[in-house]
Formats: structure tokens, sequence, C-alpha cells
């Protein structure tokens, strides 16, 4: 359901609850791959668990969907951001992120101008917003997503994300609509631009509002009570639920023709994931790289160490990659971590991918490595912490991924204290 930040010369972000190694073979070339078509006769991908499917809880999605684009009168991007939503319809990308779940094209885009918005909103501020300037223009339908876009410098007060989505008007009222609120979120290094960071993150909402409009439809839910006891991915999120565009963050893709050339986040393919392949949609034409590890949870000791294998894989043959870990979730304990308790090594060593820039743990197809997790003496029975590890590539002229590939990708793998 969110947003955070990511990467450069210096960053980076995962993993699934599949207990069989998906693409078979401790040898990288065992034939018979699934994979028709991604995976070459040898060489990659080496063995790596599978990632896990979205699970599915209920039937409700916004299928053809009306998409009401609301602007604030004072946003000097207005006219952009309509058109946006515009070339949703006619486009490619939408049914690639969302088809598989059932959910039909747009069908509908209304634009609405909203007065100016000059301070910063709360939640019920939005939604009175929205419901004044659309009563008339665009009364709910049951099928419709309010998009709404707040201006440059506009944030929403007390919000954990830069980016979220919610059931309007509330879920205790809502009969099927949704609405989402899109903030400047922060782009990612490199060069990505101000605007195409908003549209990538518009794009992860809208998906994930046509797919669980009520939190109810396509997600894992919120992190469980006792989060070891379940798949790791369920425990994603600090907030909100894990939905498909979240598990995918760290990607994205502009594609040209026919959906404007627009910057989108690629989104969560169920598909794709069972495949043991790239599991975001649409694919980008550079080979996907991660790591896994054998197991979703490793228990460990207050002030013991824990020691996680992990292997690099790619759907095919690249260049040396990076690693970047990460405390993405945790037990209040471990988030007052002020600095990092775990720290990776791999048989390539740390090693760099331009001229100055930092070192990391260096990986590839193949190549296995160490997560190495020392336990805060202040943790406790009941504690866990989840982490994210984060595989990217730099472009040595800019010392961040090049804008036109996706950031990083991530493999998730938690520690507890039973
Ligand atoms: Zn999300």
């Amino acid at each position: 359901m969110a947003l955070l930040a990511a990467t450069g010369c210096s960053s980076a972000v995962s993993q699934p609850d599949g207990n069989t190694n998906v693409d078979a073979g401790s040898t990288p070339d065992a034939g018979g791959s699934s994979d028709a078509g991604l995976v070459p006769d040898s060489g990659p991908p080496a063995a790596h668990r599978s990632f896990p499917p979205m699970p599915h809880t209920g039937n409700k999605l916004l299928s053809s969907m009306t998409l009401v684009t609301l602007v604030a009168s004072n946003d000097g991007d207005l006219t952009t951001l309509f058109q946006f939503s515009d070339d949703l319809i006619g486009g490619s990308w939408f049914s690639a992120a969302t088809a598989e779940y059932g959910v039909a094209p747009v069908a509908q885009s209304i634009h609405v101008t909203g007065p100016a918005i000059t301070a910063n909103m709360t939640n019920a501020q939005l939604i009175a917003y929205i419901q004044n300037a659309t009563t008339t223009a665009a009364p709910p339908n049951g099928n419709t997503l309010y998009l709404l876009y707040l201006p440059a410098g506009i944030q929403v007060t007390g919000a954990f994300f830069c980016a979220y989505h919610e059931p309007y008007p509330s879920l205790a009222t809502t009969e099927g609509d949704g609405w989402a609120v899109v903030t400047r979120c922060t782009p990612y290094k490199g060069g990505e631009m101000a605007l195409e960071a908003v549209t990538r993150v518009a794009s992860h909402e809208i998906a994930e509002a046509a797919t669980d409009p009520a939190g109810a439809t396509y997600t894992f839910g919120v992190t469980p009570a006792q989060p070891w006891t379940e798949s790791v991915w369920r425990s994603y999120e600090q907030e909100g639920h894990v939905e498909v565009g979240d598990l995918c963050e760290g990607t994205r893709i502009i594609i040209p023709s026919g959906d404007g050339g627009w910057d989108f986040q690629r989104i969560w393919s169920n598909d794709s994931a069972t495949d043991g392949g790239d599991p975001c949609s649409p694919p980008q034409a550079e080979p996907y790289f991660n790591v896994s590890v054998p197991q979703d949870w490793y228990a460990g000791t207050s002030g013991g160490t824990v020691t996680i294998p992990l292997a690099g894989w790619s759907i095919g043959s690249r260049g040396n990659w990076l690693l970047d870990t990460h405390l993405i979730n945790g037990s209040s304990v471990f988030l007052a971590q002020t600095s990092s308790f775990w720290a990776t090594g791999s048989q390539l060593g740390a090693i760099t991918l331009g001229t100055a820039c930092f070192a990391y743990t260096g990986m590839n197809n193949g190549v296995s490595g160490t997560l190495t997790v020392n336990i805060p003496s202040a943790a406790a029975a009941g504690d866990w912490a989840v982490l994210s590890i984060d595989s990217f590539e730099e472009d040595p002229s800019t010392w961040y991924a090049p804008v036109d590939r996706d950031d990083y990708h991530f493999w998730l793998v938690g520690v507890y204290l039973p």
C-alpha cells in the first residue's frame, strides 16, 4: 500500500513462502524448465525458491473502472496528470498489470479540477475534498476510483506513506468505490524526474485499488501478531495491507507506444511469480536478478548470531550486481535499533561497479553468500525483524540504476526469538 524510497551508488531491497525450488535443479542447466521463453537451456537461472502467490481472499475488483482524476487548480501538472489517466485507457500497462486478476481495462477517464490546495491536509480532509469536488461532476457508481494528486510541497498530515489508497468514502460505508492520494514522492536517484516518480507511484496505487479496493481481494493482509508463523511476505509493511504493487516496489518501466511514454511501476504477477522468474509485469528487457534464501524465518537468541545462506540468481547471463540490506519491519525493539545489526558477504566479496562508487557485497547468478544477523541483546522472546536484501546495479556514470531499468529487486527474510 505504500511507497518509501530507495538506492544508488549506495543502496537497494526481499522472498516467498513456497517451500519448493521452482526452477529445479541445483544444476543450473537442468532441462525441462517451465519458463519457456525466459530461460536459456543452459546457464541461468541458478536454483532458487519461488515467490509466493498473492492470496485471493475476495471477489470485489474495480473492473472496467471509472477513473476520476482530481487535481487541484493550483497544481502546475494538472493537464499532464489528466493525460496520464487518459492514456491508461488505451495503453498496455494496465492490462499487463491487472488482467490476470480478472480486471477489465479502465472504461472511463473523468477529469475534475478541484479548489486550490495550499496547506497540508488530514486524511479526513482529503475525503471531504473529494466529496465536495465530485458529488455533481462524478458521483460514485460502485466502481469508481477517485485519484487525488496533491500539489508539490503538500503532504498528508500524519500519513506513514507518500501515497496510499482506501475504500471510498470509508470501509464502513463504501459501495465498492475507492480513492487514492498521491503526493510528490521522492524520485529514485540517478535521473528519475519528479513527474516520473509521481506517475510511477500513481500506477502502483491504481493497480492496487483495482485488485484490492477494500483490502479484501488480492492481498496478504497486514502483518500478523506472530509473523514467524506465516509467510515472511505478509510482513513486508509496517502499516497497511501488502498488495500487488508493494511486492514489486523498486521496479519501473517506461512504455512508449500507446502508453504515452509514462513511467509506470511494474506489478506483482501471480502467473510470473509461480513460474520462478521475474515476478513483476510487464517484463523488463533486462534479465531479472535477485537472491534467495532457503527459509522464510530463522530463529535466534538474544545477543546471538544467526547465519543465513543466500544465493544469487538471474534469468539470463548478466554482469555482477550489488547487495544492500535494510530492516523493513519488526517488533519495536528491532525498529528502535539505530545502526545495522547485520552484514552480508559473498564469494565475490565487496566490489564496486564504477570508479569512485562505494563497495558493496557483489553478487551474480550462482554466487553464494551469507547474511549474518547479530540479534540485539535487548531483544527477547517474541521479538522479530524482517530484512530486505536488495539487489541493485549502478550505472558508473550516475552511480545509480539507469532510469529505464528497475531501481532494485528485493528478497525478504525474517529472524525471530522463540
Ligand atoms: Zn502499495
